[in-house]
């Protein structure tokens, strides 16, 4: 399997970092060793000074396709999952920089924070998914689905145009304003609606 992120699919968040709005999805990949085991603590790996959450929200494909048009997009998957796009900062900073690829700052081990259940897209409305972070009790960040750049169904077409989706494959779609760094003894909490997604613990 493979996990596609979105990056700058939220405008708040964009313009937060100082980036322009993209006029068409940019996307990253992270491996499957990216994946945080199940209950396991997010360990700040010590190759980077600033480690950021991320919250997205997560699309789990249940169908095998290329080249899907927007229209058929929504029969390829089903549930909808919450994580965190865990970033080295200062890493992707540095690369920008040097305009090299994101993926060492991205794909390195409990990078990829994915929520132990996942919601049947038929109980939510996908153009209003509100979701949050939580960080120590404080919401830190809030979205909705509504905001999004780049719809589930017009990302799943466009990646769809590169890469073959199998069943299994994830996708983080993104993240709203709010970004920020972790610290160690840090409790995240993210939330679709009332529901809470995941908890993880930073060490
Ligand atoms: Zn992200």
């Amino acid at each position: 399997m493979k996990i596609i992120c979105i990056g700058r699919n939220y405008a708040n968040h964009a313009k937060e970092l100082g980036n322009t709005i993209p006029t068409e999805p940019l996307f990253f990949l992270k491996p499957e060793t990216a994946i945080q085991p199940k209950g396991h603590p997010f360990f700040i790996p010590d190759f980077s000074n600033e480690i950021h959450y991320e919250v997205e929200l997560i699309i789990k494909i249940d169908k095998i396709g290329k080249n899907i048009e927007e229209l058929f997009a929504h029969k390829y998957y089903s549930q909808i999952g919450l994580g965190i796009d865990f970033t080295a900062r200062d890493i992707q900073e540095e690369c920008k920089a040097k305009g090299l690829p994101w993926e060492k700052a991205k794909g390195f081990d409990g990078a990829a924070q994915i929520s132990r259940s996942f919601i049947n897209k038929s109980e939510l409305d996908l153009n209003d998914i509100s979701f949050l972070l939580e960080k120590n009790g404080e919401q830190v960040q809030i979205g909705n689905s509504k905001d999004m750049l780049f719809s589930f169904d017009k990302i799943i077409s466009y990646i769809s145009k590169f890469y073959t989706l199998k069943i299994g494959d994830l996708f983080f779609t993104g993240t709203p304003a709010g970004v920020g760094k972790v610290e160690k003894g840090d409790i995240l909490k993210g939330f679709i609606g009332e529901k809470e997604m995941f908890k993880v613990v930073v060490k």
